[in-house]
């Protein structure tokens, strides 16, 4: 008899808890995608016999390492990195590396655990990975942030390559950081290659890359709304952040005629009811990457604004965007959302929504597209960015949009063949964690007991 054979949700549960002691994130990721699996597998014996979903949720390898700068004021500042290399089945591990105090393994490990569902249904070939670091670039220099890239590089270059593992952006790293990054690995290994995404057109970075996981949350959201015979056209949109994700999310949904009604940071959001054109976009852009400001300056600038403590999700409006981190969405504003209308929600930002909040949506049957799914756009983009460093060729922002717009009803595709319920609604959280789970789990049946 299989191992597994007598295990059911609820112990293997127990289990998850038991070996990740004081990891919340990480055993909240594991259970959203348990759920499904389980019933999934209960009719496939070579799953359980290989114990794929245990081998799944547990990373192949986690570093963690000593940071060392120096501040401007000849400080001497200790920090500590991680990569976690979750999965690499189907191709390198590849995810983005995040600086923010709130960084923690837990953290890393739910995102890193994410990723290698989300790359699976991109359809290209890579792995799940995440990392970062417990450091807060807001309000250290241009030097400081280089020093630290720098030594946090130092170490991370060992662990990495274009066919081992390729890091990209995340919280608090953008272009700036990516460069600095890229710079630092370049001096000591002597190579130049693709062992990052995300970089400056100058330097083998992709068109599309800065827009497309944004972009692609909206024409995930688009995708659904179109299965049920609506369009984004005339509907009003709440969007919580105001850094890449948020601000490309709202460029995309003006563009196809939806009006933005909010945008918000870590200090609180802003609400216009004016609708938050390209102008003013590209207002809070300039603020967020050049600037370095807070999102309570817009209410400065444009007086059709007010300003708020909390987050957006009170305000009515047809559709939302949660863009800024996770468990942003709880299941109180789960609700306020669903009894002031919301039609759909398109997570942009990785586990925004708590499982609370991810059953009010389920329950009142409104479109719901997990990150996983909706935000997958980024990675897939920075996919195609490694083949073209591979290749060293650089396709144009036309051919590079049409690429995403395919990919992603392929994700949504793929979504509705696993997550079809009676009655045609769509379970997009079931359907994104079968197909993704589906393809790494067989390729790991090939490779044996490793
Ligand atoms: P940015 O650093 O560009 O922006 C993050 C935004 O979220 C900022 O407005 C920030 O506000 C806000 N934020 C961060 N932490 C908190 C918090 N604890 N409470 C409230 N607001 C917060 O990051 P991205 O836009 O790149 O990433 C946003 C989300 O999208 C993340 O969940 C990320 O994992 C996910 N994602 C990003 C991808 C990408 O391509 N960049 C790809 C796929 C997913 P403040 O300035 O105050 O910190």
């Amino acid at each position: 008899m299989a191992v597994t054979d007598h295990v059911n949700l609820e112990q293997f549960m127990e289990g998850v808890k038991k070996r990740n002691p004081g990891q919340p994130e990480f055993v909240q990721a594991v259970h959203e995608v348990a759920q499904d699996i389980f019933e999934f597998m209960e009719d496939k014996v070579e799953y359980h016999e290989a114990q794929i979903l245990r081998r799944i949720a547990e990373p192949d390898r986690i570093v963690s390492f000593r940071v060392c700068w120096e501040d401007d004021n000849h400080n001497i500042r200790v920090q500590r990195g991680w990569r976690v290399q979750n999965n690499n089945a189907i191709g390198p591990y590849k995810g983005g590396i995040r600086f923010h105090p709130s960084v923690t393994e837990s953290v890393l490990k739910f995102l890193a655990f994410e990723q290698t569902f989300k790359n699976s249904l991109t359809g290209l070939p890579m792995g799940g990975g995440k990392g970062g670091a417990n450091f807060n670039p807001k309000g250290k220099s241009d030097a400081e942030v280089m020093r630290f890239c720098q030594s946090f590089m130092t170490e991370l270059y060992r662990h990495i390559g274009p066919d081992t593992d390729v890091p990209a952006g995340d919280i608090g790293v953008g272009g700036r950081e990516i460069g600095y990054m890229f710079g630092q690995y370049k001096r000591i290994t002597n190579r130049w290659e693709g062992v990052l995404t995300g970089k400056g057109q100058e330097y083998g970075g992709s068109q599309m890359r800065p827009e497309a996981t944004g972009y692609g949350a909206v024409y995930f959201l688009q995708n659904m709304l179109k299965h049920q015979g609506k369009d984004v056209e005339g509907h009003t949109a709440v969007i919580s952040g105001s850094g890449n994700v948020a601000t490309h999310a709202a460029e995309k949904i003006t563009q196809l005629g939806g009006k933005v009604l909010t945008l918000s940071d870590s200090g609180g959001f802003i609400h216009d009811p004016d609708g938050i054109d390209q102008e003013k976009i590209d207002w809070v852009k300039h603020l967020k990457t050049v600037k370095r400001g807070r999102i309570s300056e817009y209410v400065d600038e444009f007086k059709s604004a007010t300003f708020h403590e909390g987050r957006p999700w009170n305000i009515a409006a047809d559709l939302a965007l949660p863009c800024a981190t996770q468990n942003e969405l709880n299941e109180d504003e789960a609700k306020a959302l669903v009894s002031n209308g919301c039609k759909g929600v398109s997570e942009g930002a990785n586990m925004p929504t708590t499982l609370e909040g991810v059953k009010v949506f389920h329950d009142a049957k409104i479109l719901y597209g997990p990150g996983k799914a909706a935000n997958a756009g980024g990675v897939a983009v920075s996919g195609l960015e490694m083949s073209q460093n591979s290749e060293r060729i650089s396709w144009n922002h036309e051919r590079l949009g049409e690429m995403l717009t395919d990919l992603m009803s392929g994700i949504h595709e793929k979504c509705t063949e696993y997550g079809e319920q009676d009655g045609g609604y769509v379970d997009y959280v079931k359907g994104a964690n079968i197909a993704g789970f589906k393809k790494v789990a067989d390729a790991m049946l090939a490779f044996g007991v490793v």
